[in-house]
């Protein structure tokens, strides 16, 4: 049987039945889908759900900040933190390097923190076969033409960038197959909604369940009157 971790929020005495591990959400999706603002106002909004921040050696957008957006490093401290298997994925998109502190993940799943991950399919795929039981959830807009339209209007990107973003989404979308679950943006707040559903849904699965409780609460409880009236009527 797995340890339980600690949830850590609310009062533990009103929370004994989800006494679990964390779960990992990880989701992706071409880039310009609205994952990542998907992702931070899905983990604002659900209590107990931690959005996973990345190291990254590409150079901060404007209005990024370390620590928050990511944590901005250098390829050398990069390739150091891969040798010493800091990182529980890594991989190369768009030119730049992408990985997920070991560390931090492992540490808050044990202690029964939920984790939304936003990260790429290479990496997702990586965490699948460490993480069977995660959460795997795909964005995607609704339609190519969209697509090509928010990357655009975001103004984050050169020309050259957006090409190169877009030839990754054509060959990104072939892993849909990979995920469990299909969030389409075509309306902000819908999207939201659905996203906040699945965290949720995911959560009360009886299989996330402390089923220790319910055989202490209730089926252990339900025995003892049984035997009680049982005597009572012999
Ligand atoms: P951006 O540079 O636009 O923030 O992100 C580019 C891509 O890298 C996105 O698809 C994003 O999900 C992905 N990404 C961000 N963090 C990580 C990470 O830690 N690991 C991996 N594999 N991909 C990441």
């Amino acid at each position: 049987m797995a340890t339980l971790g600690f949830i850590s929020f609310g009062r533990r005495g009103d929370l004994e039945h989800i006494e679990r591990k964390g779960i990992l959400y990880v989701v992706s999706a071409p880039s310009g889908a609205g994952k990542t603002t998907l992702c931070r106002d899905v983990a604002r909004r659900v209590k107990n759900l931690q959005y996973s921040i990345s190291h990254t050696t590409r150079q901060p957008r404007p209005g990024e900040v370390h620590g928050v957006d990511y944590y901005f490093i250098d390829e050398v401290t990069f390739q150091d933190k891969i040798e010493k298997n800091d990182f529980i994925e890594s991989a190369k998109v768009h030119g730049h390097f992408y990985g997920t502190s070991r560390e931090s993940l492992t540490d808050q799943i044990d202690r029964g923190v939920d984790i939304i991950l936003d990260i790429d399919t290479q990496g997702a795929m990586i965490l699948k076969k460490q993480y069977s039981e995660g959460v795997f959830i795909y964005v995607l807009p609704p339609s190519f033409e969209v697509l090509k339209q928010r990357l655009v209007d975001r103004g984050l990107d050169s020309k050259e960038e957006v090409s190169r973003r877009l030839q990754k989404a054509r060959e990104e979308i072939w892993n849909y197959r990979q995920y469990y679950y299909l969030v389409v943006n075509v309306e902000y707040d819908n999207a939201l909604k659905e996203l906040e559903s699945v965290v949720i849904s995911e959560r009360i699965k009886m299989r996330q369940m402390n089923l220790a409780w319910i055989e202490k609460t209730f089926i252990k409880q339900l025995s003892i009157k049984q035997d009680q009236s049982g005597d009572a009527s012999s």
